[in-house]
């Protein structure tokens, strides 16, 4: 599954750095995810990092993003081997 961030979000900063995937950034009024870069850490870490660290727990999963743990290691892998070929 892909996370996404509401509007709860209190633009703290903390999260868009401790995303491996730099899947966050600062959107018009406060952060948000890239589904297609979110793979909720899996490859990198057991727990999402920015749902561990968000001090307003605004971070659920996004529901047009339903993905299975294979699904996100595929995405995983994707990724990692796009950054290896830049
Ligand atoms: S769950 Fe992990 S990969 Fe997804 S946005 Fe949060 S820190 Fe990035
Ligand atoms: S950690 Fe939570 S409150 Fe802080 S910027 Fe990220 S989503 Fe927003």
């Amino acid at each position: 599954m892909a996370l996404t961030i509401t509007a709860e979000c209190i633009n703290c900063d903390v999260c868009e750095p401790v995303c491996p995937n730099q899947a966050i950034s600062m959107g018009p009024d406060f952060y948000q995810i890239d589904p297609a870069r979110c793979t909720e850490c899996v490859g990198h870490f057991d727990q999402p990092q920015c749902v561990e660290l968000c001090p307003v727990q605004c971070i659920p999963v996004h529901p047009l993003h339903l993905e299975d743990r294979a699904s996100l290691e595929l995405k995983y892998r994707r990724l990692t081997s796009n950054a290896c070929s830049v």
